[in-house]
């Protein structure tokens, strides 16, 4: 007989970590993943066959690099469960950075409501983390992938958030205007080496480019044309490319250029405010302003 400590003992030995062993078990045993006290107050009960036959696969995908997520189908992000397949980047902690620096610029009962965008929503994470903490802004998400999209929308439904989600590439064809853009788009380079690495998730959401600022160049390229005056761009990018980001956002016309670090302490976020120059506010700007 196999008990529940004996199995935690089997997969930590085929080199898994502690939590990870603990969460698997607890998936095979139909558990949720907050239930960890449970799994310690019965590690003598016996295992049950069935459930064993379930676990042991479970171990041997995480053993060979699967992420935790897509193994379970599920992943906190921001106080949210979320459903994650293989087909969306797994969220990570770091992008709840992104998160909180955006919730900083959304009041929590502005009026008119604030208009918000994610670009490349993947799992819907930033999307419906923004909606869950601010119920009264208008959120749309926009990605380019039907599979990611049905995924978001699962979560947006399962969640009861109500977010906009559309099928497009970053802004075209679109001449909405938005009071804050977000992104965490794909930038790591096609020739990284950590990329192996990363092979569960998908390649569309991760590499941009000889340099991976493809897609960040992009959405800061048009992004102006889609922000009322005054609106904020805030972007996640890889760990070294604060400096070229931020110079794109100063070409792009941004003020208030500015970065966030990562929980590694790496600046991982950038974003800045549309400035005065933009073709909106020159409109505006009084006759004094320009002598
Ligand atoms: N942060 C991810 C990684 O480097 C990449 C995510 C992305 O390209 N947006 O593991």
């Amino acid at each position: 007989m196999t008990t529940l400590s004996a199995a935690l003992r089997q997969a930590q030995a085929q080199g898994l970590d502690r939590l990870d062993a603990q969460l698997l078990l607890l998936h095979a045993l139909g558990h949720a993943s907050h239930d960890r006290a449970w799994l310690l107050a019965h590690d003598t009960d016996a295992l049950p066959v069935a459930t064993e036959r379930r676990f042991a696969p479970l171990v041997a995908r995480r053993a060979a690099g699967e992420p935790l997520a897509y193994i379970t189908g599920q992943r906190e992000f921001f106080g949210l469960d979320l459903e994650v397949s293989p087909s969306v980047l797994n969220p990570r902690p770091d992008t709840e950075i992104l998160v909180e620096w955006a919730l900083a610029y959304l009041p929590l009962s502005p009026e008119p409501p604030m208009a918000v965008l994610d670009l490349g929503t993947g799992s819907g994470a930033i999307a419906l983390a923004l909606k869950a903490q601010r119920p009264g802004a208008q959120v749309h998400a926009i990605d380019q992938s039907e599979a990611a999209l049905a995924v978001a929308r699962r979560n947006a439904t399962r969640l009861g958030l109500d977010i906009r989600l559309s099928q497009g590439n970053w802004l075209e064809g679109s001449s909405e205007r938005y009071h804050l853009i977000v992104a965490n788009p794909p930038y790591v380079a096609d020739a990284d080496p950590h990329l192996p690495a990363l092979a569960h998730e998908p390649l569309q959401a991760l590499t941009a480019g000889a340099e991976g600022l493809d897609d960040l160049r992009a959405i800061i390229a048009s992004a102006p044309a889609h922000l009322h005056p005054g609106g904020r761009l805030l972007l996640e990018h890889g760990h070294d490319q604060a400096t070229r980001v931020r110079q794109l956002l100063h070409t792009a016309g941004f003020a208030d250029i500015a970065s966030r670090r990562d929980l590694a302490g790496i600046e991982r976020c950038s974003g800045g405010r549309l400035s005065g120059s933009s073709p909106v506010s020159i409109q505006k700007m009084p006759a004094v302003a320009l002598a």
